[in-house]
């Protein structure tokens, strides 16, 4: 068991577990870009290490770019606005795989997907290490899925409460 603040963790995914299921989705990347190369945009901070282990196992040409994204009400309407800072670099024309840590309700992502199909890139998929499938009510696919899990928080292996927690090697789920 393991804390922070004033909440409890249990070990939920082992880093062997991870690591299995990581060589199996950088397999189906290898097929499905076989001959082609790829824009890899990792969305920080979450998706850090699943990123550094997702990319060694790929073995077509990889540009690996970084991007942050922040999320603000707006005025102007009700919902929250997301905008993608830090991403250098053209990507029309080009192969992108959006790598994420964990989609919740979809909405981060389907902001960066509609914001960098703006930029016409040949193609578009999404990796995520996990989905909170009960909750997703997203229309994107999400191409490479580590782990479908449970509406519960989850921490570690980059994911974070309060910052904390990031550099616990497994994925903890809250008590
Ligand atoms: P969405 O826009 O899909 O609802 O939310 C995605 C974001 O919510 C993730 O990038 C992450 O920052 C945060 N999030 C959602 N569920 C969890 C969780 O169980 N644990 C942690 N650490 N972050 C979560």
């Amino acid at each position: 068991m393991k804390q922070l603040g004033d909440r409890k963790f249990l070990p939920y995914i082992s880093c062997n577990k991870i690591q299995q299921r990581i060589a199996e989705l950088g397999n189906e990347i290898n097929i499905a870009y076989e001959g082609k190369e790829l824009v890899i945009i990792s969305v920080l901070n979450g998706s850090f290490i699943f990123t550094a282990d997702l990319v060694r196992q790929i073995e077509i040409p990889v540009d690996l770019r970084f991007i942050r994204v922040s999320s603000y009400q707006s005025e102007q309407s009700s919902g929250k606005v997301t905008q993608i800072l830090g991403l250098t670099g053209a990507i029309k024309d080009k192969h992108v795989l959006v790598i994420e840590d964990i989609i919740d309700t979809g909405l981060t992502i389907a902001e960066i997907h509609n914001q960098l199909i703006e930029q016409q890139p040949a193609s578009i998929e999404v990796a995520s290490l996990l989905l909170k499938e009960d909750v997703y009510r997203g229309k994107i696919k999400i191409n490479y899925l580590g782990f479908a899990i449970p509406n519960r928080f989850v921490v570690g292996y980059g994911l974070d409460l309060d910052g904390f927690g990031r550099n616990w090697p497994e994925i903890y789920q809250v008590v």
